[in-house]
């Protein structure tokens, strides 16, 4: 068949000569001289692909003692995100500086310094604002120092920014504010203005109808207020939400003490106790309520569990004397009224006491 194109023949066609299809044929013909390589490129050599465009530097190198392949793959993995093909570009790094070698020993300039350290390109030195935002997330405003020059291209150790979504500042916000304001209901109760606190604490609850403390708190403030009924919804409410507190049995307690409903008080207290074993005001109480119904054996073993907690009380040690003068037991009554005595502070209490164990001498010698 006749033809007019002219045929060549060769061992090896590279098609393409750009600079990956230049270095081909090159690497082609320093595997074995004799073979003939033959490079197809439709356009003019001189000016076609990407390195006629404005190719000035390499842009990818690790020189040793500077970098290494594997921190390339970490900044080139982040400033991809990811979308990377590891194992090439790895390969490459890796081959990257016996390539510029390559290049320099055919007479390709790198420029270097005056001391003879190449010219590295980084991001330009200044100070930079930098903006971190996400969808659903809080924006970061960062400021990035990077103005000091320096000497050599250098790993930057930066900072982990920690992204917070906007639903936990909020929620982080909020409790900051319960917080701020359940301290100044506190602060009201303490000054006794309970209406100033009710207003502030019926708010919270508006704001969190599952806000146990502002609840307790409300609690408080209408107990203080002798406003019984609502005290007592307001305290079943926290027991609801916080079934494991035991402060709250025991205002219960005081609510049905105060009302002289002394099944209920002691309920409530008995089950103070249980969750708080030392909830001493608790087993206090107790005691003061079976004492008051003439139950005298049974009270005095509640002041005494009150002592075991708190040896030095004065009103404890009081009542477990009036029990053992009911019992008749003098000698026990004296030893605990004049402990008492002596850890009272209460003038007025020293003399009744006082004279209460004078009295109670006179029996014995009798
Ligand atoms: C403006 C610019 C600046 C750059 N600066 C840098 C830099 O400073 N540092 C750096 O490392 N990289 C730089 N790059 C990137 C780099 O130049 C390229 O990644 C690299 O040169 C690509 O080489 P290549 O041989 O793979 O492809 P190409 O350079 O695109 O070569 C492909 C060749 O194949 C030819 N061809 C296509 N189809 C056929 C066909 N059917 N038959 C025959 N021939 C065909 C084309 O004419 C072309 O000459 C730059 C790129 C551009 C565009």
């Amino acid at each position: 068949m006749k033809n007019d194109y002219p045929v060549i023949e060769c061992d090896v066609l590279v098609i393409g000569g750009g600079s990956a299809g230049a270095m081909a044929a090159i690497r082609a013909k320093e595997m074995d001289p004799d073979q003939t390589v033959v490079v197809f490129e439709k356009g003019d050599i001189k000016y076609s692909g990407c390195i006629a465009r404005g190719m000035d530097a390499l842009n990818i190198v690790a020189v040793p003692g500077l970098s290494t392949p594997e921190l390339y793959i970490e900044a080139n993995s982040m400033a991809c995100e990811g979308i990377m093909d590891e194992p090439v570009n790895y390969r490459m790094a890796q081959r990257s500086w016996e390539m510029l070698r390559k290049l320099e020993s055919w007479d390709v300039c790198f420029p270097t310094d005056e001391k003879g350290e190449y010219k590295l390109v980084g991001i330009p030195h200044g100070i930079y604002n930098v903006a971190i935002s996400k969808d659903g997330y809080r924006t970061q405003n960062l400021e990035w120092d990077f103005s000091a020059t320096q000497d050599r291209m250098q790993k930057i150790e930066m900072q982990t920014i920690v992204m917070v979504s906007e639903e936990k500042i909020q929620q982080i916000e909020r409790a900051k504010q319960a917080q701020e304001e359940f301290n100044e209901a506190r602060e009201k109760i303490g000054q006794g203005d309970f209406d100033g606190a009710i207003e502030i604490l019926k708010k919270m609850i508006m704001d969190n109808p599952d806000d146990a403390n502002a609840h307790y708190l409300l609690g408080i403030s209408y107990q203080r207020k002798k406003q019984f009924p609502e005290a007592i919804v307001e305290f079943e409410k926290t027991a609801k939400m916080s079934p494991s507190f035991s402060g709250v049995y025991h205002q219960l307690g005081l609510i049905y003490q105060e009302q002289q409903e002394w099944i209920k008080a002691l309920e409530f207290y008995a089950k103070a106790i249980e969750l708080e074993p030392k909830s001493v005001e608790s087993f206090y109480n107790r005691g003061l309520i079976l004492f008051e119904q003439n139950r005298v054996e049974e009270s005095l073993v509640e002041f005494e569990k009150a002592l075991e907690i708190k040896p030095e009380d004065p009103e404890f040690l009081e009542m477990a004397g009036r029990c053992y003068i009911h019992r008749a037991d003098f000698k026990k009554a004296i030893e605990y009224l004049e402990k008492a005595k002596l850890n009272s502070s209460d003038q007025t209490k020293i003399e009744f006491l006082d004279d209460l164990v004078s009295k109670l001498r006179e029996q014995i010698k009798k």
